[in-house]
């Protein structure tokens, strides 16, 4: 068996041209609005992605952000470093040091997939969005151009008040509590000691 469609309505002629028609009288009635940049600074929304800031100290140089950006511009440069064992007979480690990070936003279509991709929360959008240039050279930013920009990066929107406690936070509690109670036994300790020499 086979579903019979509803039956169409009946068109009636020059219907769509009276449409268009009541489009561009709405429009042409309508009052325009002139954006009076730059005198006027433009009310963006936070979020708005206007250029990238990197907070250099959490890039671990895995090039995931390099790996994923469909237009191959982000350069970076990096050296392997050795870091002596932390312990006498522990083994010595290897780490990366950052050499160049660079954006080129003439290449950039703010896709934002660097930032989605980048596991440690190096890369983040920032509103700014003076930067034009009349050399396109200086359009490749370097890495402390980038980091300048961490400055205008908005806070991030307050967490909902019933959202669990993020794990950065609960751990760092966590932290500041066990040593807050190792400080008190010690005092309270040295208060027993000194309580025993006197008597
Ligand atoms: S926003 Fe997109 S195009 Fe721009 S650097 Fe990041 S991944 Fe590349
Ligand atoms: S993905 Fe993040 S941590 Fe990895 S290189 Fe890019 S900015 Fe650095």
């Amino acid at each position: 068996m086979t579903a019979s469609l509803p039956p169409s309505r009946p068109r009636i002629p020059g219907s769509g041209l009276a449409k268009g028609l009541a489009v561009t009288l709405r429009t042409m009635t309508r009052r325009s609005h002139t954006a009076q940049y730059p005198e006027v600074q433009p009310e963006l929304p936070p979020r708005s992605r206007g250029v990238i800031g990197l907070f250099e100290e959490n890039c671990t140089v895995c090039m995931l952000c390099a790996r994923e950006c469909p237009d191959w511009c982000i350069y970076i440069d990096s050296h392997k470093e050795t870091v002596p064992a932390a312990a006498p007979g522990g083994r010595e480690r290897s780490r990366n040091v950052l050499d160049r990070f660079a954006i080129d936003f003439s290449l950039c279509m703010y896709c934002g997939i660097c930032i989605e991709v980048c596991p440690f929360d190096a890369l983040f959008w920032s509103p700014e969005f003076e930067y034009a240039e009349t050399d396109i050279h200086e359009l490749t930013h370097e890495r402390d151009k980038l980091r300048e920009w961490m400055w205008t990066v908005p806070e991030p929107p307050a967490l909902d008040p019933r959202a669990e406690e993020p794990k950065e936070l609960a751990a760092a509690r966590k932290a500041v509590e066990k040593q807050a109670a190792a400080e008190a036994a010690a005092r309270a300790d040295s208060g027993t000691a000194e309580g025993g020499d006197a008597q």
